[in-house]
């Protein structure tokens, strides 16, 4: 009997026992730094010339790993392995698929300081959010896994006289899956998962900034004994590698999650038919965001302070959900203000190996370079900078926690995604105004409101354009079963990853009648 789904509960790192156990982790990955992975297709293990490395951004002279670099060469290869892998596997039982995933979940929650561990050093993520973030990739295996047993039983037809009918959904194929860096472990778990528990085969073709996390994944997987070829680890360039896997002809899905700008792209190639190619290619789009935390001017101001600070700054704002617009009701713009830009100027910004750092570096030379342009845009466009405003001391891409006022709903910061540690401060002179302003931008994520009118929040509920809507809670943070999460408009294709409708995306559907005689 499989145990009711529940989510994973996180890590207590007040207690002595988990912070050694953590440190202990960290030490021992930092024993093994710069180790060389192979690429691996089918059976075989690949090395290639070109290498791929994966650098600290903390430290940013650090190489943390080493990994292959598949030019558009090898795409050819990968893919045929996963169709080679898929002829037998799409005919694997839906139990025995999940009895995989629930190994591979568990297996994880062994070695759950490791994965930690890996997203500290590669991604700079600190303990909490780090563990948050395998957390969420168990709840993926555990929660597709119980999803691929219902589907199974699963019989959507109207009884019809004289007839036996019968809907079965079965997988489409081999999917390209290209997850971003910023969730290096649940949502590369997420997409990879979904795909193969559903049946289907899988080229995964990691986030350059995030390939250790995948590749400690992929380990696992090799661990439970999942068949060679059913998933392929293949790093490389997105641009050459990452474009010729979703060209291939025998490509039948892609599974991806990034910037907006390289999913349109994906969007328009995957929508050209290549020689030989006989089905469209089915899209699974997860993109940016623009998510805007509306503060009523009836709220305990401290709780919304909190909650703005954690969604703002949180993994210093590098999640497709962080709040990087708070919208205050005039009358309570000063006091909300006061309370917040003290606890801004008070996040302790450092290396993340140490836990008594709140917020890390961003991710690359690449997303400091931009946030610090957008701080620029900012000034330019007459922005009011609070604090912050400037790259921090340490020899990673560390940047001040920053807060800017008097942002206009049109300004460059309150319309584009930074995707870094800057909060545009917004006013309204009422709800409906501060609503009018939340959707004003091409994306529509996730969104939040802070309030004690029961009629505003009402309202809320059917003007607020996002795919995930929060109430008297911040903007991040979603979970697997109970916030099915994906966004509308420029955000995506609102997939619904963690939810109950997220598998209809990997499959397809086969009516088979049968005449009773
Ligand atoms: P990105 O678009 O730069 O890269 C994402 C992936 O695409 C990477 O694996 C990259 O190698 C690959 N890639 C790049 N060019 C490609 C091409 N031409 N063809 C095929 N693959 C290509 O995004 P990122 O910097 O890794 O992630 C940050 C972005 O992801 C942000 O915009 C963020 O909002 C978004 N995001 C969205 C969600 C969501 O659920 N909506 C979740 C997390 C992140």
């Amino acid at each position: 009997m499989i145990p009711e789904f529940k989510n994973e509960v996180y890590l207590d790192f007040s207690l002595p026992e988990n912070r050694k156990k953590q440190e202990d982790a960290i030490a021992k990955l930092q024993s093994e730094i710069g180790k060389e992975y192979p690429s691996v297709i089918g059976q075989e293990q690949v090395m290639l010339d070109a290498k791929l490395k994966s650098y600290n951004p903390a430290n940013k002279d650090e190489v943390v790993a080493v990994f292959q670099k598949a030019g558009a060469d090898l795409a050819d290869k990968a893919i045929q392995a996963a169709d080679e892998a898929f002829a037998s596997w799409k005919h694997t039982s839906a139990d025995k698929r999940a009895d995989y995933a629930f190994k591979a979940a568990e297996l994880m929650r062994q070695r759950r300081f490791d994965f930690n561990a890996a997203m500290v050093l590669e991604e700079g993520k600190n303990w909490l959010e780090a563990d948050a973030d395998t957390a969420e990739a168990i709840d993926f295996l555990e929660f597709y896994g119980r999803e691929a047993i219902r589907y199974a039983k699963m019989n959507p037809v109207t009884k019809v006289p004289g007839e036996d009918n019968e809907v079965r959904y079965i997988p489409l194929g081999v999917g390209v899956v290209i997850p971003p860096w910023n969730f290096p472990n649940a949502i590369m778990a997420g997409m990879t998962s979904a795909a193969w528990i559903f049946g289907n085969t899988v080229v995964l073709k990691p986030s350059s900034d995030a390939p250790l996390v995948a590749a400690k994944f992929f380990e696992l997987l090799q661990e439970i004994g999942l068949p060679p070829g059913v998933v392929n680890f293949v790093p490389g360039s997105g641009a050459t590698f990452g474009a010729e896997l979703i060209k291939h002809p025998k490509c039948r899905f892609i599974a991806f999650t990034g910037s907006m700008a390289v999913g349109l792209e994906i969007n328009v190639e995957a929508a050209k038919l290549a020689k030989g190619q006989i089905w469209i290619k089915r899209v699974i789009l997860e993109m940016g965001g623009k998510d805007t935390m509306i503060i009523d001017d009836n709220y305990d101001l401290d709780e919304a302070v909190d909650g703005v600070l954690a969604a703002a700054f949180g993994f210093q704002g590098q999640k497709c959900s962080a709040c990087s617009r708070v919208i205050l009701l005039d009358s309570i713009h000063d006091e909300f203000v006061k309370k917040l830009i003290p606890k801004v100027e008070s996040i302790k910004v450092g290396d993340p190996a140490d836990p008594n750092n709140y917020m890390g570096p961003v991710i690359n030379k690449a997303a400091e370079e931009m946030t610090l342009r957008y701080i620029e845009a900012a000034k330019k466009d007459g922005n009011k900078l609070l604090c912050g405003g400037e790259k921090a001391a340490g020899p990673g891409y560390f940047i001040k926690p920053t807060v800017f006022d008097d942002v206009k709903p049109d300004d460059t910061i309150s319309q584009e995604e930074i995707f870094g540690p800057v909060l545009a401060v917004l006013t309204a002179k009422d709800f409906v105004e501060a609503l009018k302003i939340a959707n004003n931008t091409i994306y529509g994520l996730t969104g939040a409101v802070y309030s004690n009118s029961r009629g505003n929040l009402e309202r809320a509920r059917r003007e607020f354009h996002v795919g995930n809507l929060y109430f008297n809670r911040k903007c991040t943070g979603a979970l697997v079963g109970g916030h099915p999460f994906g966004g509308f408009n420029m955000s995506g294709t609102d997939s619904k990853a963690g939810g109950q409708d997220y598998f209809l995306l990997f499959t397809q559907a086969k009516c088979i009648s049968e005449k009773i005689k």
